[in-house]
């Protein structure tokens, strides 16, 4: 299967690099304004596939997508120095616009997995743009939402509880941001409520040990960025991961963003992440856990946060 990505930079390239270790498509294109870029990652990541798996990987152009079954959107411009994010969501507004309906020309019925930030506005942005102009279905245009933070979760319960974190099943709600939350609530090992297993393994969850949690799932942005520029690692296997569930038809449940309308009565659509459940269509269904009142207090806001940034700064 022939896969695309859009974006040759950190994000773009460790997408790639997960999908050739992971060797879930036997083509991958890679298309960026900067050619000499792309080419130069697709050629260095062709080096990586003997140790890995049989993958095509080449810098190409549009109409290289034709027949892809999914395209990652990894592209945008930075920030720069002195510019306010509705400056920054105005440009990359422009990029997407120009984008999406290249994407869509050359291959109509790819889906479109968005891991650009800020990922819920600009997963609003590219699924109106595609609804527009190729007149696709919201649940073919996925954003990477808090999978991330959602990994970040789970691994950081798992370090305190000293399991693996495959057998963490917690998720994170909401935007991909400051307000988002972690639903301590319904977080499990094995089963058991969280609370209550950690108790039984001799760790348990004090106040302070969940403020500590809290802080290195929703901080962890910041500090990798003062430390490094960026992040990628994280967000490349999330995305291969997200691909694989969609190449493999597996509807493995995941927390992405899409956009929902009607959520506690709310007219405009807003995308945010819930569990959703993901196959070769898109998203099939989209689920509401069971929430504390703190914790559906905490994601009203959120979504309230979203509904004004999306529809101030886009509309
Ligand atoms: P980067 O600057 O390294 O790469 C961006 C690439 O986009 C550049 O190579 C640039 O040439 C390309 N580009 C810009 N405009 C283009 C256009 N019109 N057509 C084609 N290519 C174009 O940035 P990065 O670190 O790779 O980050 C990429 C995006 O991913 C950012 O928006 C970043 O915030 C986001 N990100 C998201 C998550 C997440 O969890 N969703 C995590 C990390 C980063």
């Amino acid at each position: 299967m022939k896969i695309g990505i859009i974006g040759a930079g950190q994000v773009g390239s460790a997408i790639a690099y997960a999908c050739v270790l992971e060797g879930i498509a036997d083509e991958i294109v890679i298309i960026d304004q900067n050619e000499s870029l792309a080419k130069a990652q697709a050629e260095d990541l062709l080096h990586a596939t003997p140790f890995a798996s049989m993958v095509q990987v080449r810098q190409g152009q549009y109409n290289d997508l034709e027949g892809a079954t999914l395209v990652m959107i990894a592209a945008g411009a930075a920030q720069k120095q002195g510019e306010t994010r509705l400056d920054l969501l105005q440009r990359n507004a422009d990029i997407f616009a120009k984008i999406i309906p290249q994407i869509l020309k050359a291959a109509p019925d790819t889906l479109l997995l968005v891991a650009s930030n800020p990922v819920d506005v600009i997963t609003h942005l590219v699924a109106k743009i595609a609804a527009q102009t190729h007149n696709i279905s919201p649940s073919r245009v996925i954003g990477s939402g808090t999978i991330l933070d959602t990994a970040r979760f789970r691994a950081e319960i798992a370090k305190h509880i000293g399991v693996s974190n495959h057998s963490v099943h917690a998720y994170v709600l909401g935007e991909h941001g400051d307000s988002e939350v972690l639903h301590w609530s319904g977080a499990t090992i094995g089963n058991i409520p969280l609370t209550n297993f950690a108790a039984q393994v001799a760790s348990p969850l004090t106040q302070e040990s969940r403020a500590q949690i809290d802080n290195l799932v929703r901080r962890a942005a910041y500090r990798i960025i003062q430390g490094k520029g960026a992040t990628w690692f994280g967000i490349g296997a999330g995305m291969a991961r997200l691909a694989a569930t969609v190449l493999r038809n597996e509807n493995a449940v995941m927390t992405v963003s899409s956009p929902l309308s009607g959520l506690w009565g709310e007219g405009k659509p807003v995308c945010l992440s819930l569990p959703r459940v993901i196959g070769s269509s898109g998203i099939s269904a989209t689920l509401m856990p069971e929430l504390t009142q703190e914790e559906e207090t905490a994601l009203k806001r959120s979504r309230d946060i979203l509904l004004e940034a999306t529809h101030n700064l886009l509309n």
